[in-house]
């Protein structure tokens, strides 16, 4: 159970982690799962020992993602040992229950696995830990919100998404439970033609500027709606270590600035 002070949870550190990095999206498939994954491993590129944490209970990506599976093991001391690939440490309910399983799960048991999943983990020295959480701004957001000290949170949405009130609704949750901003990702902001190179903006181009402006938040970067990203995503094989430095190199700009 969290520490409380005047009725509130004490924030607490997670141990073995330096630094926590909350990726969060108003609605699911926006590409949260696969902001948070490249942006793990684009940390990792640029040096720093990071970890995942998938917060998302009913739908965990993580293990799909990094392409691992089967049970953590179980430390001297009770923990639970992270699974690794691609050099990233991480930890997700996938890999403790099946998906169908969880989806029957009522509150309090919801509540008693996230407190295992953020607080049980042997994470080994984590410069960085990223937590892809679930999407919206309900239960499991706030009391991660209000359990941790988060060192910052990255909003990710799609230019459509962003002009839709939803989005904002994260953003005044984060500045109510006194989280620092770190900036907005649009993903799939734009597409080019793979024949002939034509920059198409198919959700409308300035929505997300003109959002981040209107809420004092900086734009962390474009990423293109880009079929590769989506076949390796699902092939278990992130396009930060699978694919060309050009495709790569939106989600290694974005670690450069949350650094
Ligand atoms: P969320 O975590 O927000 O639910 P995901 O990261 O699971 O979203 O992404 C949803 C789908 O969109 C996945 O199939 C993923 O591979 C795909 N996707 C994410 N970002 C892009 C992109 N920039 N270009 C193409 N496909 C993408």
């Amino acid at each position: 159970m969290p520490r409380m002070s005047k009725g509130l949870p004490i924030k607490q550190k997670i141990p073995g982690v330096a630094k926590i990095i909350l990726v969060s999206s108003a609605k699911g498939g926006v590409g949260k799962s696969t902001v948070s994954v490249n942006l793990a491993l684009a940390l990792q590129k640029l040096g720093k020992t990071t970890g995942l944490l998938d917060a998302d209970i009913f739908g965990p990506s993580v293990p799909r993602l990094l392409n691992l599976s089967g049970e953590p093991r179980i430390s001297d001391d009770g923990k639970l040992l992270p699974l690794s690939n691609y050099g990233i440490q991480s930890m997700s309910m996938g890999y403790l229950v099946a998906p169908e399983n969880a989806v029957v799960w009522r509150g309090l048991m919801v509540m008693k696995a996230l407190q295992q999943l953020l607080f049980e983990v042997k994470w080994e020295n984590l410069d960085y830990l990223v937590i892809d959480m679930p999407p919206g701004t309900g239960d499991t957001q706030l009391t991660i919100s209000q359990q941790l000290k988060v060192d910052g949170a990255v909003i990710v949405s799609t230019p459509q998404d962003i002009a839709l009130i939803d989005a904002v609704k994260g953003i005044a949750m984060f500045k109510k439970v006194k989280i620092p901003l770190l900036g907005l990702v649009q993903n799939m902001s734009y597409f080019v033609c793979p024949n002939c190179s034509h920059e198409s903006h198919i959700f409308g181009s300035d929505g997300a500027r003109r959002e981040a402006a209107a809420h004092n938040l900086d734009v962390l970067g474009s990423i293109p709606l880009n079929e590769e990203i989506c076949v390796q995503s699902d092939k278990g094989r992130p396009v930060v270590i699978a694919s060309s430095e050009a495709i790569a190199k939106p989600y290694l700009d974005i670690a450069e600035k949350v650094i």
